[in-house]
């Protein structure tokens, strides 16, 4: 028997509280679920929005066109595209959170398997690394093809999208991906891998340069060439925001 909408917004209800208290979203970041009217889905509010205090009442019910609007999360188009373009992905969830942004600083992502349960985890991690937020459709789409057939995919210097075939898996894949990311984001990387050297805002006066080469550059000088590395974990995303 389908799942009555009632239902499902206290599910989504759950689920923002849940991954609020993994610390996986809290003024940011946001979940949602398709309908079984699949131009339909339920999503979380966006920014401002306690998430750990999140009711059914609470959550928004949209169609697949609507358009963003104060109230909603700031990257609202991830959720309306991956439901439009992947009906199969019945949830996406997207974080910032803290390990998952370390390996999101990473030049090169390590692929091995540290945990059974977290066996979604993609041979070869994909990255979206365009510099600005998902705020539009196309760049909403342009994300879901990278994903892939994947279950998770990074977002440079700023968080990572985990799906799932139901709001449950979702759920369960988003917190294992949190625990999988803090050891290999931590782990001494193997030799000559390039990996590891997680970006440091405002520590070591000679940060190590194998983060990834898009978010090192800093603009042109006035003799033309590159001026000091700087980290936009820092002052990037403080201009860019969140979402
Ligand atoms: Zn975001």
């Amino acid at each position: 028997m389908p799942e009555q909408p009632a239902d499902l917004r206290s599910e989504l209800a759950a689920a923002t509280r849940i991954l609020a208290s993994h610390h996986l979203i809290g003024m940011f970041g946001h979940v949602s679920v398709l309908t079984e009217d699949p131009r339909r889905y339920l999503v979380c509010p966006g920014a401002g929005a306690r998430k750990d205090r999140c009711r059914a009442s609470d959550v928004l019910e949209l169609d697949l066109d609507h358009e963003f609007g104060p109230g909603l999360p700031l990257e609202l188009y991830m959720h309306s595209e991956v439901h439009r373009l992947k009906p199969h992905i019945r949830s996406l969830i997207h974080v910032h959170s803290p390990a998952l942004v370390a390996l999101a600083a990473m030049a090169k992502v390590p692929s091995d398997l540290l945990m059974l349960h977290a066996s979604f985890w993609p041979a070869t991690m994909p990255v979206w690394d365009e510099a600005d937020l998902v705020r539009d459709r196309a760049a909403a789409q342009r994300l879901i093809g990278i994903l892939g057939d994947e279950a998770i995919t990074l977002l440079r210097w700023h968080g990572a999208v985990i799906v799932g075939r139901t709001l449950h898996e979702a759920v369960f894949r988003a917190i294992l991906a949190e625990e999988h990311a803090g050891p290999r984001g931590s782990a001494p990387p193997p030799p000559g891998s390039g990996a590891g050297n997680v970006a440091r805002c405002g520590g070591s006066p000679n940060p190590p340069m194998t983060t990834a080469r898009t978010s090192v550059t800093g603009p042109p000088g006035r003799n033309g060439r590159g001026t000091r590395p700087r980290c936009r974990a820092g002052r990037g995303a403080r201009r860019r925001g969140r979402s």
